[in-house]
């Protein structure tokens, strides 16, 4: 790690204590009482307590399951309306030093193979996912010394610098390896939105047994550590998440909100984001199947991670089968991906096949639709596809966004911003059936909003858009 300065947060701590989490597990016996409070909580937006987590996980009856899913779908819509907002991943290279058991690009899967795209390739891959309609962009780097801060930082840059017709990227997140404090002031200069970092997984011996002594991944703590440091070097927005199937899915529930509370308590700001991908079939996968999680466990972490967190996007990705990703919508789901491809270089102008090559990708995906077929759904199902980047454009990140996303946000800026971009694409990039759809949907949307002079004014920027206008937002 020559090329790291391993120097921790300020009175950085292991906030994982695996013997309380699995004694909170054990001891935690099924209380509808108790459920029924915690959830009046969660209706008041508060974000919950490790213990009152636990009382959730522990309601197995069918009953207090219903109303556990109900509570999270009206905490949804009461923080969330019924925008889900889209975007998709650019993996950028997969060159790796480490050798985690679940992952295809692990250093010792001499067979996979590797590429790091070149300027060119980026811009070709960008003008692809631009011309067909995407906004927001999670760049996906494996961990290596070619893809230091600077080059992350680089890239970034060159992503934003792409135009392709009115395309153009608008917020470009990042999935990389823990940086140091000096490598996180570079990324946050060159205008990134999220930093996401996946502890995989929270349980220590768990932990040591998926990533290889010898390998950087094995430091639990700097990894943990490590959207501590992005705060403190001035990154605003931070995405954590679990890879689930490798250990108790409780155990890392717990350590979510664990997670989530250290960062609120120690800098006044949770979590931009958690994501739980479920292990997927991989090129050369290792891993016991003893924790994988079927599909009605998968169904209650979502709704309780959506009580336990109120104010946290909910990412739920391409991993997930459209069938899956359909019922878990309503749970509390706020960003997914669409018309995902994580081949190298998988991006293609033009109608995609629906296929994959296990040995040029990390894993196995759910849901290879396109992303004209995936807003057509959605919007069937009154959804509102939003590719919105104004809090991010306008500095409403951190712990000014967690300040908006409480009061009633939604009406004055979310939804509006978020019909405006569903607008220009179906101006510019949807197919017959799916702008028919959208125009539907947006006539219903205008028809909801009582204040006469508010609709008028986002008429008028609508039909600024439907005469060629671009980028309107609130
Ligand atoms: S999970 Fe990430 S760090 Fe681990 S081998 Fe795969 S790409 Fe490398």
């Amino acid at each position: 790690m020559s090329y790291l300065n391993k120097v921790l947060s300020k009175d950085c701590v292991d906030f994982i204590d695996d013997n309380h989490i699995e004694n909170i597990i054990k001891n935690t016996k099924e209380d509808p009482a108790k459920v029924r409070k915690i959830i009046a909580k969660s209706m008041r937006k508060e974000p919950l307590e490790v213990e009152e987590t636990a009382v959730l996980l522990a309601a197995e009856s069918p009953e207090l399951v219903e109303e556990i899913f109900e509570a999270a779908r009206k905490l949804k819509r009461d923080v969330y309306g019924n925008r889900i907002v889209l975007f998709a991943p650019l993996y950028i290279g997969n060159f790796c030093v480490n050798d985690c058991k679940y992952c295809a690009f692990r250093r010792s899967m001499r067979s996979t193979v590797r590429k790091t795209l070149n300027k060119s390739e980026t811009v070709e891959q960008v003008e692809a996912l631009e011309d067909k309609g995407h906004k927001r962009l999670i760049l996906v780097f494996g961990e290596h010394p070619d893809y230091s801060a600077d080059f992350i930082a680089e890239t970034t840059k060159l992503v934003y610098s792409v135009k392709s017709g009115n395309g153009e990227i608008r917020r470009v997140n990042i999935n990389a390896a823990p940086l140091d404090a000096e490598g996180f002031k570079k990324v946050k200069e060159a205008g990134i939105g999220t930093y996401q970092i996946f502890q995989e997984t929270y349980h220590h011996e768990t932990y040591a047994k998926m990533h290889p002594k010898n390998t950087h991944k094995s430091d639990y703590l700097w990894r943990l550590d490590g959207l501590s440091r992005a705060f403190e070097a001035g990154c605003d927005d931070m995405g954590i998440g679990a890879l689930f199937g490798l250990y108790d899915w409780r155990f890392e529930v717990l350590s979510l909100v664990t997670h989530s509370r250290h960062l609120q308590n120690k800098y006044g700001v949770g979590p931009h984001t958690i994501s739980f991908p479920r292990i997927r079939p991989a090129h050369g996968m290792e891993i016991n199947e003893d924790y994988l999680v079927n599909d009605d466990q998968f169904k209650r972490l979502v709704a309780i991670l959506r009580l336990s967190v109120p104010y946290a996007g909910l990412i739920l990705t391409a991993r997930e089968t459209p069938e899956i990703r359909r019922e878990v919508l309503e749970f509390g789901v706020s960003q997914i991906d669409a018309g995902t491809r994580i081949e190298l270089a998988g991006y293609k102008k033009g109608e995609e096949e629906q296929k994959q090559e296990l040995k040029k990708e990390q894993f196995q995906l759910g849901d290879l639709r396109s992303l004209d077929d995936v807003m057509y759904e959605l919007m069937e199902n009154d959804y509102i596809p939003s590719f919105c980047t104004s809090c991010y454009r306008l500095g409403r990140t951190g712990e000014h966004f967690m300040e908006y996303a409480i009061p009633g946000f939604i009406e004055r800026f979310c939804t509006p911003n978020a019909l405006m971009t569903l607008a220009e694409y179906l101006e510019d990039y949807s197919s017959d059936k799916t702008k028919k759809a959208g125009q539907e949907l947006i006539k219903r949307e205008l028809d909801k909003i009582k204040d006469d002079e508010k609709r008028k004014k986002l008429e008028e920027r609508l039909d600024l858009i439907y005469h060629g206008k671009r980028d309107l937002y609130y």
